[in-house]
């Protein structure tokens, strides 16, 4: 999750996320949101797996680590990409109660809707202590 919120701190909207070999334990991949660039899919999870599947990496041997809970697009992209875990920050619902935009509804809803495979482990509440006050700034800008 360190590396998740260095890398969100990068980013015009801190949203950050890696990707970790579940075998390995290494870190393979980093990504920030870049909405910025006028893109709306370029959320940090849809911008992680453009750039490992520009490396043919294989998501079932990946775990994803967000500083923020997937939003719908983005859980639907990691099923559909059939990763193995999701480990994330900050949830949806925290993002909603601090005023910021957001389609709040939780990843495990989504997940329970998918019969693309094995659903992945999900994890929330991953170090909160670091992705909490990424949000809370970013409120404190937005209003
Ligand atoms: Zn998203």
């Amino acid at each position: 999750m360190p590396q998740a919120v260095t890398c969100a701190r990068t980013a015009r909207w801190p949203f950050g996320a890696v990707l970790v070999n579940v075998n390995s334990g290494e870190l393979v991949a980093r990504a920030a949101n870049s909405v910025e660039s006028g893109d709306a899919t370029a959320h940090a999870e849809v911008n992680l797996l453009r750039a490992a599947a520009t490396r043919g990496l294989r998501m079932p041997e990946h775990a994803v680590v967000s500083t923020a809970e997937p939003c719908p697009m983005c859980a639907g992209a990691l099923l559909w990409a059939g990763v193995r875990a999701v480990a994330f920050g900050t949830s949806n619902a925290r993002l909603t109660a601090l005023g910021l935009p957001q389609i709040n509804m939780p990843f495990t809803s989504i997940a329970r809707h998918s019969s693309l495979g094995p659903p992945p482990a999900v994890a929330g509440g991953v170090r909160t202590d670091l992705t909490d006050p990424l949000y809370e700034e970013m409120a404190r800008r937005y209003r």
